[in-house]
């Protein structure tokens, strides 16, 4: 993709990331001081289901002179299948979408304890293990039980706790409440929020949803694909941008960071900047914080 201000192109946007408001291992402020230090433009934080990282990152971006983009990670299902649209500066306050939030993250308290009892007949494992590694009020997942493993001497990291016993489809595995995609991206909307459907062929996690699925939520206001992503192969990145173009939707890339959860490094894929531009010019819930560079602060 060629860049065509010359200003523009050594900025680097990473649209997806994970603090400890949900299942990342940085507090806010140390995932955009790090983002800032790694000479990143533009940070958004997508925490899963939540926007308690919101106020601490608006601080910390406001500090580090980066331009933080507000967002989060819906959890959907859709069939039996597991899959995740982002949204970008939605109203945070928007009450059917806080509503809709408030459901998954409670059922996926309850399914994290169903998850801890089953592990708990073959490993010493309870259910405190797990809150201990989350953080005050952030959404509780899998990598908390993964960290509890971790603890617990059972396996060595987040990587082997998902390969052996927590990925999707194993006998330990349980799933939790989540809006159908449709409905989700018509909420965003609602609230005033972009929604770009995160890593849609990942199919290394699970399974995933046909591209008719993908068809019906353009139709109800999907934004775009992350096309770009850690966990899709370049025939899934080529899949994706084509029927991106197909649909009339942006193309996105971006890194999922969750610290030091994943092996992955920020900004180890970014959206072109005329996608990030394109995105802020449909958002209409909250402004962007930070910045301070003066040729897009305050934008959106
Ligand atoms: P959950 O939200 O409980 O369904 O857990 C899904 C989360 O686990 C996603 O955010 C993934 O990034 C993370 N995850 C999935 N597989 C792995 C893995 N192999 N290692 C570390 N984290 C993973
Ligand atoms: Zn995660
Ligand atoms: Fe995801
Ligand atoms: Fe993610």
């Amino acid at each position: 993709m060629s860049v065509a201000a010359p200003r523009l192109s050594d900025v680097l946007i990473d649209l997806h990331t994970h603090s400890r408001a949900s299942d990342g291992t940085q507090t806010p402020a140390e995932l955009v001081a790090e983002a800032a230090g790694r000479g990143l433009s533009v940070l958004g934080l997508t925490d899963h289901d939540t926007t308690a990282g919101w106020a601490e990152a608006e601080v910390a971006a406001q500090r580090a002179r980066i331009i933080l983009v507000r967002g989060i990670e819906v959890s959907c299902l859709h069939d039996g299948i597991s899959l995740h649209v982002l949204s970008y500066l939605h109203d945070p306050d928007d009450p059917p979408l806080l509503a809709e939030l408030e459901r998954a993250r409670a059922s996926r308290q309850q399914r994290a304890r169903l998850i801890v009892d089953r592990l708990a007949e073959d490993f010493p494992l309870a259910y405190d293990d797990v809150l201990a590694q989350v953080h005050g009020d952030a959404t509780v997942g899998r990598p908390h039980i993964a960290d509890a493993m971790v603890a617990a001497g059972i396996v060595s990291d987040r990587d082997a706790a998902f390969r052996e016993y927590l990925y999707t489809g194993s006998p330990y595995y349980v799933t939790h409440y989540a809006p159908d995609p449709v409905t989700a991206v018509r909420l965003i909307r609602a609230a005033g929020g972009v929604p770009v459907m995160a890593h849609p062929f990942a199919a290394a996690r699970g399974r995933i949803v046909s591209d008719d699925v993908i068809a019906s939520m353009a139709q109800a206001g999907l934004a775009g694909l992350e096309a770009r992503h850690p966990d899709h192969t370049p025939d899934q990145v080529a899949h994706a941008a084509g029927l991106a173009r197909e649909l009339g939707l942006l193309a996105s890339g971006a890194s999922d960071y969750h610290g030091a959860g994943k092996t992955v490094r920020l900004a180890q894929e970014v959206t072109p900047p005329p996608v990030y531009e394109a995105i802020l010019a449909q958002a209409r819930g909250v402004a962007l914080v930070g910045g301070g560079r003066g040729d897009q602060a305050g934008r959106g």
